[in-house]
């Protein structure tokens, strides 16, 4: 399927690995032009060179942290009208929320409520004016379903999600989609991290603490960030713009409501 994309531009933040690559680089595979993002130079370079020599595509790479005022405004320079925009950070980090005082509830707010919402605000009414527009937010599970020791996380990206369950009805008639993708358990260094945290807190070993996470996923496995950026790819395609407002497990079957 011939995704329509082909010569677009798009600024996927938070790219060097996991699951920002894994979108930038099956948009890549479409033929979308590309701005990544990431903090360390190295790793976001070297990346940049695999995306370029696997597709051909022209990647812009910005190295810069995009929860700060100082990095969108370096990623927006580089990328100041792209059709598309994946939104894409760190994660909060996990525990118990008696330690979280207001400073790191700030920091993850910032990071995966408020990046995102200054990005939007940046690009949206260009992509209006151009009558082509594909917002992807890469949020998590935890918006569905709460993981307890991710309490910074469920807090953070569901106010993020509330507001873009307004906005995302307001640009779909101009041809700006905006939708959330919710990740799983996909397999990157975020989720080993968060094993050793598990693994902490129970008492248990990092191999026990895996096993137990993938126990409860019906597809048997964790994802790949293929997994990920193909769904990603696809929300962002031409045939995608009657899909707005919408909230996308890529969990492997993992939540286990009807809806
Ligand atoms: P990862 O650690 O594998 O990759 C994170 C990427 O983000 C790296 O490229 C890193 O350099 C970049 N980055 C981090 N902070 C940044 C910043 N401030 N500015 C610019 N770049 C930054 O993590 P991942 O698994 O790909 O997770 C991506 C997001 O998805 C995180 O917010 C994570 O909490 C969330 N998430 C992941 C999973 C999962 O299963 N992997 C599940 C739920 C939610």
């Amino acid at each position: 399927m011939d995704f329509g994309i082909a010569g677009k531009s798009a600024l996927v933040c938070a790219a060097s690995k996991g699951l920002g690559k894994g979108c930038a680089l099956n948009l890549a595979r479409e033929g979308v032009r590309l701005t990544i993002t990431a903090r360390g130079k190295e790793a976001l370079e070297a990346t940049a060179a695999e995306i370029r020599k696997e597709t051909g595509v022209s990647v812009t790479a910005v190295s810069c942290d995009i929860t700060t005022p100082e990095g969108r405004k370096a990623a927006l320079a580089a990328c100041p009208e792209p059709d598309i925009l994946v939104n894409n950070a760190g994660g909060p980090p996990p525990g118990d929320f008696r330690e979280w005082d207001r400073e790191v509830w700030l920091k993850a707010l910032d990071a995966n409520m408020l990046t995102p919402i200054e990005l939007i605000k940046a690009t949206v009414d260009g992509m209006i004016r151009r009558r082509f527009g594909r917002i992807v937010n890469i949020t998590s599970s935890a918006v569905k379903a709460p993981i307890d020791i991710l309490g910074l996380s469920n807090g953070a990206r569901s106010g993020l999600t509330g507001f873009i369950a307004g906005i995302a009805r307001k640009t779909v008639r101009h041809n700006v989609t905006i939708n959330n993708l919710l990740p799983g358990a996909i397999e990157t260094d975020r989720l080993r991290a968060n094993f050793a945290a598990v693994a902490k807190a129970k008492g248990i070993s990092i191999e026990e603490a895996r096993a137990e996470r993938m126990a409860e996923i019906p597809a048997g496995r964790f994802g790949t960030i293929e997994d990920f950026g193909a769904a990603c790819a696809f929300l962002c395609s031409r045939q995608a713009s009657y899909i707005t407002g919408q909230n996308w497990l890529v969990d492997g079957g993992m939540y286990p409501g009807t809806f």
